[in-house]
C-alpha cells in the first residue's frame, strides 16, 4: 500500500493518521476535512469553551503540531464521491484523490428541526443554532454575552450540557424535551430522573414530555410554540435533538450504509476501506456481535487507531475491534460516566452511594453478566467496572467487588 486517503479530519481521522505513521507507514496520506480548522476537540465546545473558560487555541487536538505527520492536507474540502473500482475520491473543488487504502471518518452531523417549523421555512433564522462544530460554539458563545433567554430543544447529552453551562453563566434556561426524562436514551429512566432533579435544582425550567410545534419571530428567534399552545420567550435557541452519521456522500459508492457505514468486526467496510468513529457501525464481538454505532470521544479515538492498523494488516492478522463503550458528560460539578452497554430492561443495582445523595455507581446486568456501569459524581470506581465488563465478569462478581470496597 503506497497511498492512504482519510476523509474526515477530526478525532478519528487524526488518530488514524497518527497510528499509520506510528506503524511505520511512510507512503502518502491525504487528509481531507470539510472544516477549515486543524483537528480540534469537540467535548469542550459545550463545556469550557461555551463557559468562556477556554479559548479556541485550547481545543486544538494535537498540541505539538501536525507537521511531523507529513500529511497532504486538504482542509475546507469535502469528499463528494467515492469510486471503489477505480479507487479515487472526488472532492467538491473538482479535484480527485487516488488512493490504495481509505479511512472513512466523516463522523456525524446534527439532526435539525424541519424547515417548516420556522417562520417562512427559514431554518437559518437569526438566533437559532445547533452545536456540533467549533464555528457553532464560537457563534453561540458570542450571543451569550448579550445575556439572552436561552431555550434548548432536546435534553440529550449535548442539550443538558448546554443548559448546565448557560446556567453556570447565570442565564435563564428552559429545556424542552419530548421524552419523560432527560438523557433517558443513554441513561435509562431511573437515572434520567436523577438528572432531571439535578437540572431543576440548578434553576433550569425543565419541561418534559412536550412537543415543539414552531419557532416564532420576525427575522430572529422570539418564541417557541409547543403543541399545547404554550409559548416560551427565547432570544437564543439551541437545538440538540441528536445526530445522524455523515454518510450521504457515500450513497452511490457501493459501501453498505445502514445507520452508518457498515463494516466487519475488524472495521473493514470493503477491501482496503476501513471506517472509524461516529460514522462506523460494526458488530462488537464483546457484546456477542451486537451492531454498534457509538457517538463518543473514546470510541473515535480507539477505533481510529484500530481502523488504521486494520488497513495495514493482512486478512489473516486482522484483529477484531471489541471495546467496552465509554462516555462521559460534565454537568455543573457532576461528572457522569457510562461504560458498557445497558438498556431499560437490564437489572440495575446501586452499588456505591445512593440516588438520593446524587453520588453513586449503578451496575447493570443481563443474563447474569455485568454489561454496564454508570457513575454519577463517582469517577474513580467506574474504570474498574470497564475492565470487568471487558473481562466478561458476572454481575455477582461485580457486586461482590463493590461490597468489598
Ligand atoms: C459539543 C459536543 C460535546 C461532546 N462532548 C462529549 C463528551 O463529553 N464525551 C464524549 O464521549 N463525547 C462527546 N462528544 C462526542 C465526540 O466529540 C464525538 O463522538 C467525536 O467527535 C467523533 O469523532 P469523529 O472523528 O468520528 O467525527 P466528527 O468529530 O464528527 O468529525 C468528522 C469530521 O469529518 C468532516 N466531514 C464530514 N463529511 C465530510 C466529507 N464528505 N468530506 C470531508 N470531511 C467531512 C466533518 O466536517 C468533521 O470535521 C461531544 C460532541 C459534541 C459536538
Amino acid at each position: 500500500m503506497r497511498s492512504v486517503a482519510i476523509v474526515g479530519m477530526s478525532l478519528a481521522g487524526l488518530r488514524a493518521a497518527e497510528a499509520l505513521r506510528r506503524a511505520g507507514f511512510d507512503g502518502r496520506i491525504t487528509a481531507i476535512g470539510a472544516e477549515p480548522h486543524l483537528p480540534y476537540d469537540r467535548p469542550p465546545l459545550s463545556k469550557e469553551l461555551l463557559a468562556g473558560k477556554w479559548e479556541v487555541d485550547d481545543v486544538v487536538l494535537r498540541k505539538q503540531g501536525v507537521d511531523d505527520l507529513a500529511l497532504d492536507w486538504r482542509l475546507g474540502r469535502r469528499a463528494i464521491g467515492l469510486d471503489l473500482s477505480d479507487r479515487h475520491l472526488d472532492l467538491d473543488d473538482g479535484t480527485r484523490v487516488d488512493f490504495d487504502g481509505l479511512v472513512v471518518a466523516t463522523g456525524s452531523e446534527p439532526r435539525r428541526l424541519p424547515a417548516n417549523a420556522f417562520p417562512d421555512g427559514d431554518s437559518a433564522l437569526d438566533g437559532a443554532f445547533v452545536l456540533r462544530s467549533l464555528d457553532d460554539a464560537v457563534a453561540i458563545r458570542a450571543r451569550l454575552e448579550g445575556r439572552p433567554r436561552v431555550v434548548v430543544i432536546g435534553a440529550g447529552f449535548i442539550g443538558a450540557e448546554v443548559a448546565a453551562t448557560c446556567r453556570g453563566r447565570g442565564l435563564d434556561v428552559t429545556v424542552l424535551e419530548a421524552l419523560p426524562q432527560p438523557m433517558v436514551r443513554g441513561l435509562g429512566p431511573v437515572i434520567g430522573g436523577v438528572c432531571a432533579d439535578l437540572h431543576r435544582d440548578h434553576g433550569v425550567d425543565l419541561r418534559l414530555g412536550v412537543s415543539v410545534e414552531a419557532i416564532e419571530g420576525a427575522g430572529r428567534v422570539e418564541r417557541v410554540r409547543l403543541a399545547d399552545g404554550t409559548r416560551i420567550d427565547a432570544d437564543l435557541l439551541v437545538v440538540g435533538i441528536g445526530v445522524v452519521p455523515a454518510t450521504d456522500w457515500l450513497a452511490s459508492s457501493g459501501l453498505t450504509l445502514d445507520n452508518g457505514v457498515v463494516c466487519d468486526e475488524t472495521c473493514l467496510a470493503a477491501p482496503g476501506v476501513v471506517v472509524a468513529g461516529d460514522a462506523a457501525r460494526w458488530p462488537n464481538p464483546l457484546f456477542d456481535g451486537e451492531m454498534m454505532r457509538l457517538e463518543h470521544w473514546t470510541n473515535a479515538t480507539e477505533q481510529g487507531v484500530a481502523a488504521a492498523e486494520r488497513l495495514l494488516a493482512s486478512d489473516a492478522d486482522a484483529v477484531p475491534f471489541a471495546p467496552v463503550p465509554f462516555v462521559w458528560s460534565d454537568q455543573y460539578d457532576v461528572k457522569i460516566q457510562s461504560v458498557g452497554r445497558f438498556n431499560a430492561d437490564d437489572e440495575v443495582h446501586v452499588a456505591h452511594g445512593s440516588l438520593e445523595e446524587r453520588r453513586f455507581v449503578a451496575l447493570f446486568g443481563r443474563a447474569g453478566r455485568l454489561v454496564g456501569a454508570l457513575g454519577f459524581g463517582r469517577p474513580r470506581p467506574v474504570m474498574q467496572y470497564r475492565r470487568m465488563i471487558g473481562d466478561r465478569r458476572s454481575l455477582a462478581e461485580a457486586l461482590e467487588h463493590a461490597a468489598n470496597g
